[in-house]
């Protein structure tokens, strides 16, 4: 299978991503930072340039690869957050639990029949039954990036907060945040209580990601640096020759 590195930005292409080997004159360092590689017989080209690239043509996506690598870290943050925050944080919805056996294997466990999650409660609008329990359910968050659009280079993302509880599977969490903007006012709080400890660790990890970053960005200025040189030299050589 042929592969060549395409510039989401320009379509320029490059048969390796610092721009070396059978390159569209001009790749720079856009492009090789907004490249992706991708399956030749997968590209439409006009004029020279990619204009599309059909469905399944992408196999690397470095800049997605870092920004879905971002995305988990906001994850494991936001868990750290509960963690700190409310070191056990359970369920505590009300429910009413009976005796029940999985289909095919026959195991009995506990299935929730009845669900009040703890906002409502709270807000007056159910009261707890007597057979009712406080659920002691573990909290589970996962949060996931609706990218904007299909450019790598989109810093947009939509973001959608679930919360599940893994005993009664309740997933109506009101008091926690919904959405980017009750996120990021949870984040603020937790700023502010962030012991200085953690927040030399946080220095310390983006540090070592940026710097790796412009190593990349280094290499690639130097390649080119010496494909000029060398470019240079032959135009010397046959200059003398004439
Ligand atoms: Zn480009
Ligand atoms: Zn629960």
């Amino acid at each position: 299978m042929k592969t060549i590195w395409v510039c989401l930005s320009c379509g320029k292409t490059s048969e390796d991503r610092y721009g070396n080997v059978n390159t569209t004159p001009g790749w720079d360092e856009s492009c090789f930072l907004n490249s992706v590689k991708a399956k030749k017989d997968h590209l439409v080209f006009e004029g020279g340039y990619v204009i599309q690239i059909k469905d399944g043509g992408i196999i690397e996506d470095n800049l997605k690869k870092e920004k879905d690598g971002g995305m988990n870290k906001l994850e494991k943050n936001l868990k750290t957050v509960f963690q700190e925050t409310d070191k056990n944080m359970k369920c505590k919805s009300f429910v009413t639990f009976v005796s029940a056996r999985k289909k095919g294997s026959g195991t009995p466990y506990q299935k929730p029949i009845k669900i009040y999650p703890k906002y409502y409660i709270a807000a007056g609008r159910f009261s707890p039954d007597p057979d009712m329990v406080e659920c002691d359910g573990d909290l589970e968050v996962l949060i996931d990036a609706e990218m904007d659009g299909e450019c790598a280079c989109s810093s947009y993302a939509v973001l959608n907060i679930k919360y599940k509880c893994e005993k009664c599977g309740n997933e109506e969490f009101r008091e926690l945040p919904q959405d980017s903007k009750e996120l990021s006012y949870l984040m603020e709080w937790y700023l502010e209580e962030l012991p200085e400890e953690q927040r030399d660790r946080l220095l310390d990890n983006k540090l070592q990601r940026e710097l790796e970053h412009q190593k990349e960005v280094e290499r690639f200025h130097q390649e080119s640096q010496a494909k000029f040189q060398k470019l240079r030299k032959e135009l010397t050589k046959t200059k003398k020759k004439k």
